[in-house]
């Protein structure tokens, strides 16, 4: 397998050093509002590799954090005039409704930034144990000249990038590129004791302290979008690195834009569209359909008329699989063989997918699949079961299983088409898990029993509660 890796700025053979283990994270979202359709570009991508590394045999441990304490949070709940922690926590919890929505497979692990406090502070007194932080009143900052290969991963010089960057002015800073570990306390923000002083922490220190709590000093696979790649990974490289003096992560892969007219999506623009709104029109399939459709570092258009025409493609895919699935339940096979050659389609598949997870290419060897597969089904040919069932096993393992572009489950229970509906059972889920965690059972399995005696099932998977309708 070949892995771009933004490091080397090169494609490079994918060489775990621990095999199958591979150790993946993602930079999760700062959660102060619902993440738009254009951070979902980045979840998705993130899901799409991982779930691909299961499917060449990784065992992968997937870690994504949550910036739940960042200048962000603390204005926009300062505005409101409520609690940051209670602010943020309200929007982890959409933010997990979205993750669903989207069906990205849950993280292994999702830690928060307030819940790894200790280890960043740790961290940072690693950092200025060895001089390489420094305090001054209360602000501690990393100094970018103590680490020879500070601009290593965004191929930039530091002379660069102290004459082009829009960098921070403080006069506290020994060096204009230094960048903040601790913030000392201010009036109306969240803090934490710390050898400094109260305060809290800057937001590069809290990837490195909770990647490496997760997943140790080197970690395979760390990726994010490409906005991301300076300052924040580049700094994320020279703390942990400077405090380890090991490699901090083997590969670097970066997600491109999803864009606007050519514009990045961003909420400062205010060019966004939130995931939400885009699920209340198009289907997880379709979405992710979209996304597969261009390869994840390059940038991509976002319109309707794309998500429109990327629905008529997935619909190809579902009619097909429902056709096949018709036919298995009806137990009505013949004997004749047919001429596909499943064996061709899985190795083309990989070795598409195989060349730095080339999704497109993925997708396109779906669709001659489906083409040739329905061009069977069409003649008056009654075959063997073995090929329904092994068109049945490509599309599962390829379409489901690593693309997210079919849900199997769902060809004889059509996807939720109200949305309110939608809305009011997820909120009847999330009132019967509070009523278990004050356990009261009984009113968890009375919320159970009726939503079951309305046909609709609610099941408690390892991913959280889902439901299906009888
Ligand atoms: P944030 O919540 O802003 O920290 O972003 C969460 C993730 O979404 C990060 O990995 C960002 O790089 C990514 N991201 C933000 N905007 C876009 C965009 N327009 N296209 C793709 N990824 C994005
Ligand atoms: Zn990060």
């Amino acid at each position: 397998m070949l892995i771009y890796n933004t490091l080397d700025r090169k494609k490079e053979e994918f060489v775990p050093p621990n095999p199958p283990h591979v150790s993946m994270y993602v930079c999760g979202p700062t959660v102060y509002d619902l993440f738009h359709i254009g951070n979902a570009r980045s979840f998705v991508m993130g899901d799409m590799i991982r779930r691909y590394l299961i499917f060449r045999g990784y065992k992968v441990k997937y870690v994504m954090n949550l910036t739940d304490v960042d200048d962000k949070i603390i204005k926009r709940a300062n505005e409101l005039g409520v609690d940051a922690k209670e602010y943020a926590e309200k929007y982890i919890k959409e933010f997990f409704k979205d993750i669903d929505g989207l069906k990205i497979k849950r993280a292994d692990a999702y830690p928060r930034a307030t819940q790894h406090i200790g280890d960043m502070v740790e961290l940072i007194s690693e950092l200025e144990k060895k001089e390489i932080a420094y305090n001054v009143n209360g602000d501690v900052f990393y100094d970018v000249s103590k680490f020879k290969d500070y601009g290593k991963l965004s191929g930039k010089r530091i002379d660069d990038l102290e004459s082009g960057a829009r960098i921070e002015i403080n006069e506290n800073k020994h060096n204009p590129l230094d960048f903040a570990l601790w913030k000392k306390a201010k009036e109306g923000e969240p803090e934490w004791e710390s050898p400094w002083g109260k305060g809290r922490p800057g937001w590069h220190i809290e990837c490195s302290a909770m990647s490496m709590k997760e997943l140790g000093q080197t970690i395979d696979i760390h990726a994010g979008g490409s906005d991301l790649i300076f300052p924040h990974h580049e700094n994320e490289i020279a703390q942990s690195e400077a405090a380890t003096c090991k490699d901090f992560v083997k590969y670097w892969v970066h997600f491109g834009f999803l864009n606007i007219r050519d514009e990045k999506m961003s909420k400062s623009l205010g060019n966004f569209f939130t995931a939400r709104d885009i699920l209340k029109k198009f289907s997880a399939e379709t979405v992710r359909l979209f996304f597969s459709q261009t390869h994840y570092a390059a940038p991509l258009n976002f319109s309707e008329e794309l998500l429109q025409s990327a629905s008529k493609a997935s619909e190809k895919i579902i009619t097909l699989a429902k056709k096949i699935n018709e036919k298995l339940k009806s137990e009505n096979y013949g004997d004749e063989e047919s001429s596909v050659n499943f064996e061709k389609y899985f190795a083309d598949f990989t070795s598409a997918v195989d060349d730095d997870f080339n999704f497109p290419k993925g997708v396109a060897v779906i669709f001659d699949f489906v083409r040739e597969v329905n061009r069977e089904m069409q003649t008056d040919k009654e075959f063997k079961v073995e090929f329904y069932q092994s068109a049945k096993e490509f599309l599962v393992k390829t379409a489901e299983e690593v693309l997210g572009i079919l849900d199997w489950k769902e060809l004889e229970t059509p996807a939720v088409t109200d949305s309110k509906e939608d809305e009011l059972i997820r909120l009847l889920i999330d009132l019967r898990a509070n009523a278990k965690k004050e356990k009261n059972y009984a009113l968890a399995d009375e919320i159970r029993n009726r939503l079951g005696e309305m046909g609709i099932v609610l099941q408690d998977t390892k991913d959280g509660v889902t439901y299906t309708r009888k």
